[in-house]
This record gives C-alpha cells, sequence and structure tokens, in this order.
C-alpha cells in the first residue's frame, strides 16, 4: 500500500503544454527535488516552458508520477486545545502541504509553516472526515492542500504581494493577474478565513488510480477560472467542482465563489480569533 508520506513530485497544474511543470514538493521534499522545481519555475519565468494559460480550462494532464519522499518530521504535539492534525483525523487523505514546500505563489516555504501538516478544529476536521467518508463510497479521497494557517503566514503574503519585483511564479499562479490587484480581487486577504482553524483548501482524487480529479484549474490559480460558476468549456469540470461542493456543504462547509477550493465551516467554534501559531 502506498504510504501517505509518498508523495507525487509531478502533479496537478492542469496545463497541457506543460505536463511536468508542477513539482508539489509536500512532505520533506528533498533538497535536489527542491533545486530542481526552483530551477523549473526558473525555467517557465524565463518564458522558455510557459505554460499555455487559455488551456487552463479544458485540458487535463493531472499526472502523478509518486516518488517516496523523506517521512515528515515528528509532530511537537503544541496544538492549542480544541486543534488537531488532520492526517490523524483522516489517514486516508492525501497530504499536499504546498505552504511548506516552495510550489506556491509566494515561490518559497510561508512563514510559520514548520512541518507539513494540517491542523483544524476539531469540529472541522470531524465534519471533514465525514466529507471523506461520503466521497471514500464514491471512490474518491481527499486532497488537502491547507488548513489552518497562522497569521504570519498571511503577512508573508502580504509583503510578497507588496513586491512588484518579484513575479517568478506569475507564469504559473496568476498569469493573467497584475499582483498588486489580487487583494482587490480578493485572491487575497489581511486576514485569513484559514487564520481561524475551520478553513481548507483542497481537493479530490480517484482512490483506484491516485489521479487528481480534473477540476478545470489547479489550486491556488489566482484567476477567474478559478470561481464557482467560471464558463468552463469542459462540463467534466464543472461537474466536478460540482461534486466537492455538494459533498462539502452536505457537511456543513460554505463555499467561497472565487475559488473552488475553499471551504469553511459554517458553525466554526472560533469565528472571530485570528491565531498565530506555528504548524509543527
Ligand atoms: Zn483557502
Amino acid at each position: 500500500m502506498r504510504s501517505k508520506w509518498m508523495v507525487p513530485l509531478a502533479v496537478a497544474l492542469s496545463v497541457a503544454a506543460a505536463p511536468a511543470v508542477d513539482a508539489a514538493a509536500t512532505f520533506g521534499m528533498t533538497a535536489a527535488a527542491s533545486a530542481a522545481l526552483s530551477a523549473r519555475i526558473g525555467e517557465i519565468t524565463a518564458g522558455t516552458a510557459r505554460p499555455d494559460t487559455s488551456t487552463l480550462a479544458v485540458s487535463s494532464s493531472d499526472t502523478q508520477a509518486a516518488e517516496p519522499a523523506e517521512r515528515p518530521p515528528a509532530k511537537k504535539r503544541k496544538l492549542p486545545k480544541g486543534f488537531v492534525y488532520l492526517d490523524e483525523v483522516i489517514p486516508a487523505a492525501q497530504y499536499d502541504i504546498r505552504y511548506f514546500s516552495d510550489y506556491n505563489f509566494v515561490g518559497a516555504r510561508v512563514e510559520g509553516y514548520k512541518a507539513p501538516f494540517a491542523v483544524m478544529t476539531q469540529q472541522a476536521a470531524k465534519a471533514l472526515k465525514a466529507v471523506a467518508g461520503d466521497l471514500a463510497a464514491k471512490g474518491y479521497k481527499l486532497v488537502i492542500y491547507d488548513a489552518y494557517r497562522p497569521q504570519k503566514a498571511v503577512d508573508h503574503f502580504i509583503r510578497w504581494s507588496k513586491d512588484p519585483k518579484d513575479q517568478k511564479t506569475k507564469d504559473i499562479f496568476y498569469p493573467d493577474t497584475d499582483k498588486s490587484k489580487l487583494f482587490k480581487l480578493g485572491y487575497l486577504a489581511s486576514k485569513s478565513g484559514h487564520s481561524r482553524g475551520s478553513t481548507v483548501d483542497l481537493s479530490i482524487a480517484s482512490v483506484e488510480t491516485g489521479k487528481l480529479v480534473d477540476m478545470g484549474g489547479s489550486f491556488d490559480f489566482l484567476g477567474p477560472v478559478s470561481a464557482h460558476g467560471a464558463k468552463l468549456a469542459n462540463a467534466a469540470h464543472t461537474a466536478n467542482r460540482s461534486l466537492l461542493k455538494k459533498a462539502m456543504e452536505k457537511r456543513g462547509f460554505k463555499a467561497y465563489s472565487k475559488e473552488w477550493w475553499h471551504y469553511t465551516l459554517a458553525k466554526e467554534p472560533y469565528p472571530k480569533t485570528y491565531f498565530d501559531f506555528d504548524v509543527e
């Protein structure tokens, strides 16, 4: 059986022109793999391998080349009361914690992510476990990209957005959007629901093949194609987003109109508290 710590090193950017672009470093990406990824991002930025973003909505190339990764560091278990490690509640899910890797729009490990774990409130984790059960019956497993996010990580996003010179991930994550407008457009905010501990970014994959379900655009693609209700050329992509949305709503999560992967527990236990403890 494939360990959940074995992670795809080439996954999930739904771009036909550059199917091998997305080396998603997740759990303990090796230095060599990380260097290769950085080089690849550099290549793309340099224009030598620019993804054809016009195909985002219609292409399908979510490939997975599984390679064993190092085991993750031990958990520090210093979580505040009421929080849990999600992999202990939903061990069958796949964990691809992008902000611990450098495969994210910042292009670097994000502040506050000291280990590749997903942390959530007990209530949100319990609801998500129910979602996982519902979807498992249909042959899918959850793919978790992010859950609780420290305020310092959000602050890191803000600093990044204010540096117009840093455009190294533009071609992958926001090719058609002016970086300085990411806040105004609703893709970034100075306070994130994630910091309240009951919000999750996720997709789904086939249990049988391990392949990501094609949502017609990848996680953290900051553009209109990511919105619910976006006009997608492929009806299957719309149906896939709807499958996830219905499963999440059934168990008490509410969707975010601009990002198909982002859900918040409607009855979240800390609706006004923005936490800042590290993910470790
Ligand atoms: Zn989110």
